[in-house]
Parts: structure tokens; sequence; C-alpha cells
């Protein structure tokens, strides 16, 4: 019997919460972290007579995020009720958008494993956060509207991710774009950035999607790929024996490793989805998407593509450097004040993301700034400063706030390119070592790298290698 093989169909149903100063339908503020219940009014809690009234910045975002990603903007999209209760929604139902969404049909171009896959935008639509319930100690629950009305965005993919690798470079095709744009904080942990998959399997080269199940509860990139390769495995395990798979929705339990099953999922009608009656249709101008579409920044794809292309980056060394926006502009400032593209790629990759990491993370921020690191490697390239020496430079203006020449100067790590001095340290020791010296002259020239090893040593590592072997050459033959 041949054992069927089987293709995952997976969905992602991304849900990020918008960067804007206010909620969505209030003037309330939109903050994470602050006192419990200091953020609410009548209508984050849902009182009788109270109006919501439509957040423009929100929409806006949700716009621009369409546009970067190769969506249709509706001119016309409509608020919907999506009614259920739960104790942490005051109102008994959430504004949402159902069959008129603002932003469809778009997709976005991510890499996986060295390949390029096209990856459809089902749908973007904005929605309401519901509240928070916070479960103590005893058995009490205590909740928290701060988070009633923030501004989320879904971003709803098509069937079209084929493993759990593919997820995981998607996410982070996503997060790319949201931060370039500056409209999201993406912290999973805080819950700003949240994702939800569906799956299924089917055998290879069938058309039909099998039985699909629902994952909740990622809050890493990590939990979202583990997740998928645990289901993917459950999901075949039960289809192999013959047994079929229930639609159901599970929960990811990252301390233990994996799924358990929250509750039968619900179907739309369910909701009883029903257009908000509150809030009159949503229309959006031509005018005002073409001048949103103008604005934005140079997205990570093109940017991408753009170090490979103009400064001939690797595809690595171009996707580390694209990673944040702050980063690629830093590298770019850094060529643009004279630095070689290459050289300002090593050393921004190295030891500038370290800097970042222990100390202030955003690189506006860094005491070494582009200029300062250009100057530091135009040493270097001179040959004033080995990479070393670069190294503790660059610790130096870290930590002084000083300019590179007098971090040179205090650290006393000049390169002796002086020929008169670097030739008085190499005739010493070749004098300290005459059988070595005659070793050589008989044909043993690996030791020419012990002679440029004690020159270094004497002049205390600031001999110009280069200079030295120069020296060495003429003295030696
Ligand atoms: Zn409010």
């Amino acid at each position: 019997m041949t054992v069927p093989e089987y293709e995952p169909v997976i969905g992602l149903e991304v849900h990020a919460q918008l960067k804007t100063s206010t909620k969505i339908f209030c003037g309330c503020a939109s903050v994470f972290g602050d006192p419990a219940n200091t953020h609410a009014c009548p209508v984050c809690l849902g009182l009788p007579g109270a109006l919501p009234v439509l957040n423009r910045r929100a929409v806006d975002m949700a716009i621009c995020m369409g546009k970067a990603v190769n969506c249709t903007i509706r001119d016309k999209s409509i608020f919907a009720r999506k009614n259920y209760f739960y104790p942490d929604l005051p109102k008994g139902y959430q504004i949402s958008q159902y069959d008129m969404p603002l932003c469809e049909h778009g997709w976005v171009d991510v890499r996986a494993h060295g390949t390029a896959r096209r990856i459809g935008i089902t749908r973007i639509h904005l929605e309401e956060d519901a509240g928070k319930l916070i479960h103590d100690q005893d058995a009490d629950s205590l909740f928290d509207a701060n988070r009633c009305g923030t501004p989320l965005m879904e971003i709803v993919s098509e069937p079209d991710i084929r493993n759990a690798r593919e997820a995981f470079a998607y996410l982070g095709a996503l997060k790319r774009i949201l931060s370039y744009l500056d409209i999201c904080d993406c912290n999973m942990e805080e819950g700003s950035l949240r994702c939800d998959a569906n799956i299924s399997l089917r055998p290879k080269g069938q058309d039909i999607f099998g039985t699909k199940t629902e994952l909740k509860n990622m809050n890493s990139f990590r939990g979202v790929e583990k997740a998928l390769e645990h289901e993917i495995v459950r999901q075949t395990e039960l289809l192999d024996s013959g047994q079929a798979v229930t639609q159901q929705t599970f929960l990811w339990n990252a301390q233990k490793n994996r799924t358990e099953p929250m509750r039968t999922k619900e179907s739309a009608h369910d909701y009883r989805y029903f257009p908000e009656p509150d809030l009159t249709p949503l229309v959006v101008t031509c005018e005002r998407v073409e001048e949103l579409a103008q604005a934005l920044p140079e997205l990570p794809q093109a940017r991408f593509e753009r170090f490979t292309n103009e400064f001939s980056l690797s595809t690595d060394h171009a996707d580390v450097l694209t990673e944040s926006r702050a980063v690629a502009d830093y590298f770019e400032n850094t060529v643009r004040e004279g630095a070689d593209a290459r050289a300002a790629a090593t050393w921004v990759m190295g030891e500038v993301l370290r800097m970042l990491k222990e100390g202030p993370r955003d690189p506006a921020l860094l005491k070494v700034s582009p200029k300062r690191l250009a100057a530091v490697l135009a040493l270097v390239a001179s040959q004033t400063l080995s990479a070393s020496a670069a190294k503790r430079v660059l610790g130096h203006i870290e930590e002084r706030d000083c300019e590179p020449e007098d971090a040179v100067e205090s650290l006393g790590l000049r390169q002796i390119s002086d020929t008169g001095a670097l030739k008085r340290a190499v005739r010493e020791v070749l004098d300290k070592h005459p059988a070595e010296c005659e070793r050589y002259k008989a044909g043993e020239k690996k030791l020419l790298g012990f002679f440029v090893g004690q020159a270094m040593r004497s002049t205390k590592g600031k001999g110009n290698p280069r200079e030295i072997n120069r020296i060495l050459n003429e003295l030696l033959n």
C-alpha cells in the first residue's frame, strides 16, 4: 500500500493593533500598560445612547497597508455588528466589517528557504478590540475596559501557504511592512500583533480542501511555526489511520509544546452580522487613496531589491539590513558619508547591531553616528587602524560621545605606517631570530607569517601589516 502524501493548506488571520493616539470610535487614549479602567467612556462601554465616531487616522493607516500589499481599496465599505456574548465585551457585539471590507484582493511576496512565493491577501478590514479579563489567583476575574475600542486591522491571507516555514516568512514580511509604515508596534508579547491560523491537509494533487482546524493563542513567530508543524503531524496521523479531521479550534500551549482543544468553531451565521446602524457607510475618495499612496515610504521589498542591485549586497546581507527601516537608513547614511557599501554592510551587521542590542535599540540614538562610522571605516581603509583597533575605537566613541580622531589619539591606536620606524622594528625581529632567518632562506617560506607576528607584537599591534610584509620581503630576499 502506498502512503498518501499530504499537502498542507494554510491561511493566516493577523490582527495588527494600529498606532493611533486615540481609540477607533471615541476620543479615549489608546495606550498599553496604564492603570485599569482609566481610559473608558460611554462609547467604550456601549452605554445606551452613546454613539461611535470613526477615527480618520485608523482608516488612513488601513488604506496605507492596503496599498502596500497591492489591495484594491473599496470606495464604499460597511461596518457591521458581530454579535456574541463574552464578559470582556460589555456591548454584546463588536463593530467590525463583514461582506464589504475596506481593502481586498492583494498579495505580498515572501522568501522562504531561498525561494520566492506570492501569498494572496483576501481582505483587510477595520474593527475594534474587546476589553481584557484578568484572572487573579483567587476565584475572581477582573475586567479592564482600557482595551475596549482599540483599533485593530485584520489581515486575512488566501490559503496559499504550504508549510510552517512559509507562514513564518509571511508573518515576517507583514511585520516589516507594518513597521516601515510605522502603523503598528508589532509586539506579539504585548498583543499588538496577533495571529490565528486555519490549516487543513489534502492528498497532493487534489484540488478540494480537507476539513480545517483553527489554531489560536500563538504569541510569537516561532510559536506559529511550531504550532503549525505540530498540527500537520496530528492531522497526518489521523488521516493515515483512516480517521476524519473534525472542524475545531485549538489553543497552542507553548510550555507543553502541544495544542489543546478549545471549542467547536462557530460559523459566520452564529454571529448574526448586520450593518452597524450607528455608522454611515465609509466612503473613501480616489483622491484620498492617491494622496496616501504617494506618501508611502520605500517598502521593504523594494529596498531589499535596491540594496542587492545598487550596493551589490548578497541577499542574506540585504535581508538583515532591511529588517528595520531605521537600520536600513543607518546603513544607507553611512554609505552616503563616503563608506564603501560592502564594508559598511559588514560593520553595521556586526558591531552596530551588537551595540544596538546592548544599548539604545534605536540607531538614531547611537553616539556612533553614520558619519562617525564612515570616518572610522576610512581609517581602516587607509590602514591607519586595524580591524580590531577599529572595534575598540567604536566602543570608545559610544562610551564618550567623541569624534573618531580623538578616540584614536586617546587610545593610542594609530597604526604605524612610518617606514623608518617599522624598518627598525623588523630588523630587531630578524636579529633576534637568526636560526629562523637561515631556515627561511633555505626555503621554509611559511616562516614569513612568524616574522610578521613578531613584528606586530613588538609594535604592540600598531604596525601596518601590509607595510611590515613589504619590508620583510625586501630585507629577506
Ligand atoms: Zn472611549
